[in-house]
């Protein structure tokens, strides 16, 4: 089953390059921490809704600082959160056609 990214406005998904070829992975939100999870549904600004284990968002949501980088696998960090986000434009690398 290909995954895709949760994320309503985000087209990312598994098996696709985006844009700038750049690799895109997909990480599970973190069902068993439930603080956490709070911030991640949060930042995405989707209020009353709980994403399921087979649900996940992609790596363009996450900043550099987010990820470990091992043997060439970026590996989500555990303290990491999504902050970008297409209606969010502060931190947003995407073009203005987005
Ligand atoms: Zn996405």
């Amino acid at each position: 089953m290909p995954r895709y990214c949760a994320v309503k406005l985000c087209k990312n998904r598994g098996g696709t390059p985006s844009k700038e070829n750049k690799r895109i992975s997909f990480y599970p939100f973190p069902l068993q921490d439930e603080v956490r999870l709070q911030i991640w549904v949060d930042n995405m600004k989707r209020e009353e809704w709980t994403p399921s284990r087979h649900q996940y968002l992609c790596s363009e949501h996450f900043t550099e600082d987010c990820f470990d980088l091992r043997w060439g696998i970026r590996y989500l960090k555990h303290t990491a959160f999504p902050t970008i986000f297409p209606h969010t434009h502060n931190v947003s690398r995407q073009t203005p056609l987005l």
